[in-house]
């Protein structure tokens, strides 16, 4: 786990101490379109026990982000997947929303 991950994620970071990757937190970072590598990484953190808690953490701190913005893989996924994960999660809030009866 890098430096930047600890000083984003906020709160409690005591779940860092039992991160899968926290001997080689570069693996974590895979060169571009080297899948290879990609799924050592994802490999990872199937093994992890706080991979709920990064994945929270990484969409809470990755909010809006395209993409592109994303970097890494965290909570088992890829930047993409992350992306996704969002967009579903806001459109499911937004369906839920709508279905709320107005006052
Ligand atoms: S889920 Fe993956 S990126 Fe997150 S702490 Fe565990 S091993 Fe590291």
């Amino acid at each position: 786990m890098t430096d930047i991950r600890t000083q984003r994620a906020g709160g409690s970071l005591a779940w860092l101490d039992r991160a899968a990757c926290r001997a080689d937190p570069d693996r974590m970072f895979p060169p571009l379109g080297d899948r290879h590598a990609l799924s050592e990484a994802k490999a990872v953190c199937k093994t992890c026990p706080v991979i709920g808690l990064c994945l929270r953490a990484a969409l809470a701190e990755e909010g809006r982000a395209s993409a592109r913005h994303r970097y890494g893989v965290r909570g088992g996924c890829s930047p993409y997947a992350r992306f996704r994960l969002y967009q579903r999660r806001a459109s499911a809030q937004t369906v839920t929303q709508s279905k709320e009866p107005t006052r």
